[in-house]
């Protein structure tokens, strides 16, 4: 019997506004990490303007951005904020990266003192702080087969967990949410934000392999094994950014 094909559908949100450090690094991988296990792979730029049907994707994607590029993202999530949340609630898994994860919560307080109000998919709220936050990351992670995630922070927002977010890593080297509690990003459901760029999934194979049955087992309602990789030299990648602090 022919069996169907795999299909993943991936919106990319606002490539082009909220897309720095590489962030689109993380479309690339996805893609490659599907079409190297024969499943087909259809992503979708999301741009200023465009309003969504949630029902149309299974896996959702938006990097980082400046302050003034986060204005503009806000107003245009908004727009699609309620579809967002029902895939959200559907267990469609999200990542978002830093500028777009603040924006998935309550509100960004910016350097400036504009107070920009996000879809509130994470309980979580970030103001600008009076310093950056840069510099490489290692953390640690509890819901994954190899414990360590590393990846590159550069943000002002200092962003604090409601009792609805669960922190996503705790950091062993590096800022993480605030500097201060050494949590790192947040989950709620399917959706993980986080602060780290890197981008964050091609030295952290693991991770986007985790997404990406999130994706599968969610649409096709079965848990759907993936195929191994040879991933030696990501994992160099990976064991070269561990800090030695660590
Ligand atoms: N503008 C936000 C901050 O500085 C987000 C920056 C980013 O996306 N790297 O915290």
């Amino acid at each position: 019997m022919q069996k169907t094909p795999l299909k993943l559908r991936v919106a990319h949100l606002y490539p082009d506004l909220l897309n720095i450090y590489g962030d689109m690094g993380n479309i690339a991988t996805i893609e490659k990490r599907l079409k190297w296990r024969d499943i087909e792979v259809e992503v979708s730029k999301i741009t200023a303007g465009t309003t969504i049907n949630a029902d149309d994707y299974d896996l959702f994607f938006a990097g980082g951005g400046q302050d003034n590029q986060q204005i503009l993202a806000a107003n245009e999530l908004m727009k699609n904020g309620m579809e967002l949340m029902k895939a959200a609630q559907a267990g469609k898994p999200m990542l978002v990266i830093c500028g777009s994860y603040q924006l998935f919560g309550k509100y960004y307080l910016t350097a400036d003192g504009q107070k920009l109000r996000g879809i509130s998919i994470l309980d979580v709220h970030t103001e600008a702080g009076d310093s950056r936050f840069i510099g490489n990351v290692t953390a640690v992670c509890d819901f994954l087969p190899i414990r360590t995630i590393v990846g590159f922070e550069n943000h002002s927002g200092l962003t604090y967990l409601g009792e609805d977010a669960e922190p996503l890593f705790k950091v062993k080297v590096g800022y993480g949410n605030n500097g201060a509690d050494k949590t790192e990003g947040a989950r709620f459901n399917n959706v993980f934000g986080t602060y780290l760029h890197g981008p964050v999934l091609p030295k952290n194979p693991h991770f986007c392999d985790y997404l990406i049955e999130l994706a599968l087992n969610t649409k096709y309602n079965c848990k759907i094994p993936l195929l191994p990789l040879n991933d030696e030299i990501e994992y160099y990648a990976h064991e070269a950014r561990i800090c030695a602090k660590y």
